[in-house]
């Protein structure tokens, strides 16, 4: 009974354990693998990435000088950020909305 007594008083005063959603966004966690980005001016179209893509998701064309990626097509494995020479391959931090249409993510250099 005292200790019944003890927890909900300590519950009482103690900050809340649940986070106040929507209206207090929750951050994401520092490794979450959201959508793939590509930061364009880095890359040299060496097409390793589209190479190593075990999901066939990425084009690279080195004549035309395009990079292009299909999300929905994408499963998030990181393959090819980690064969990337030049680092420009990452994740967004958050998880993008659901879309009406399909789009590609392309990038010309
Ligand atoms: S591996 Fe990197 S540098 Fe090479 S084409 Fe892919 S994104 Fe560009
Ligand atoms: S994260 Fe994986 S599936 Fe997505 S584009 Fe890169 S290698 Fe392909």
């Amino acid at each position: 009974m005292l200790t019944m007594l003890k927890n909900a008083i300590l519950n009482l005063v103690k900050p809340s354990a649940t986070i106040n959603y929507p209206f207090t966004p929750i951050p994401s966690a520092k490794e979450a693998r959201g959508a793939l980005k590509i930061d364009g001016p880095l890359c040299i179209f060496c097409g390793l990435c589209s190479k190593a893509c075990p999901a066939q998701a990425i084009q690279v064309s080195r004549a035309d000088k395009h990079w292009e990626v299909d999300p929905y097509q994408c499963v998030n494995c990181g393959a090819c950020v980690d064969v990337c020479p030049k680092k420009c391959l990452g994740f967004e931090e958050k998880y993008t909305a659901a879309a009406q249409k399909k789009s590609n993510v392309e990038f010309n250099g």
